[in-house]
């Protein structure tokens, strides 16, 4: 690693900015970095850790800045720290000493091993030997989750000083995701996935747009299943303000080896699809703004 590297490596959130004329569009990608910190002590082989990363989402979705809007992704994998739980999703059973803050986890961050700390890889493997020390978790907090969490309320509130805003919350997620659920598929996992909290972080209608968006690029997408999101879209969807969070997760077996973690082939012309959803996005925000303002 040359010097340089090291310090684009220290940064745990990249933001990249409009580079045309500005709408209230952010973008997040909380879970695609892949820069695994030097003191993370974990016990299992670094392939297994890998499987729970969206790798490579923040590149599928570069146009963004492109369209006028921003995209904030962290650097960090999410099995160090999960920047889409809630501060307080911890499991105290994994720590070595009392935890001093909030603890409220939730009953799925406890079956699955994945709080803002996670316990379990993917595939239920412990993911530590040790017990953490209360030091190391508020270490992560305060050094990764909270800068990325400051980053993104930043780049919404700037996005949104007066008027509606839109938010999309970005993922990739397993092919086998019902079975790592623990689920029987009720139908073939879908290319696009769209969680909106059923309806409490989003608007129907702008969830809509965005189905045909991709519809009409020749993905098929279902809706709140079998993901509805989670901790970003309840901290900042709220539709009755105009303020729309959306999360899309796309299924890895369309842009990803699931195994190697590099790119397919077809990754090129996934990344091109999503430009042009993007640009149905801002096309649609455009309307928007251009009436209500
Ligand atoms: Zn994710």
């Amino acid at each position: 690693m040359n010097l340089s590297e090291a310090f684009s490596r220290a940064v745990p959130v990249e933001v990249l900015l409009p580079t045309t004329d500005s709408i209230a569009l952010v973008c997040d990608s909380p879970h695609s970095g892949t820069a695994y910190p030097a003191d993370f002590g974990y016990c299992v082989a670094t392939a297994d850790l890998r499987k729970s990363e969206d790798t490579y989402v923040h590149w599928l979705w570069d146009a963004v800045p492109r369209v006028g809007g921003t995209l904030v992704h962290a650097t960090f994998p999410r099995s160090y720290i999960d920047p889409n739980r809630h501060e307080n999703d911890i499991d105290v059973t994994m720590l070595a000493d009392p935890w001093p803050g909030g603890v409220a986890p939730t009953a799925r961050s406890l079956a699955l091993g994945n709080g803002l700390v996670s316990s379990l890889t993917i595939t239920r493997q412990p993911i530590y030997a040790r017990r953490l020390p209360a030091h190391e978790v508020a270490h992560r907090i305060e050094h990764y989750w909270r800068p990325y969490r400051h980053a993104l309320t930043q780049a919404l509130e700037m996005a949104a000083s007066n008027g509606p805003r839109w938010h999309l919350n970005l993922h990739s997620m397993p092919s086998n995701a019902y079975e790592r659920l623990g689920r029987v598929a009720p139908a073939p996992l879908a290319d696009v996935v769209l969680g909106d909290l059923q309806g409490r972080s989003c608007s129907a209608n702008f969830t809509e747009i965005v189905t045909e968006a991709f519809r009409q690029q020749g993905y098929t997408v279902a809706v709140n299943e079998p993901y509805a999101g989670q901790d970003l879209l309840r901290r900042f969807g709220e539709p009755s303000r105009g303020h729309e969070s959306l999360q899309i997760e796309l299924n890895r077996a369309i842009y990803l080896d699931e195994q190697t973690r590099e790119l397919l082939p077809r990754a090129s012309a996934v990344r091109e699809d999503i430009a042009k959803v993007l640009h149905q996005i801002a096309e649609h925000i455009h309307s928007v703004t251009a009436v209500s303002s």
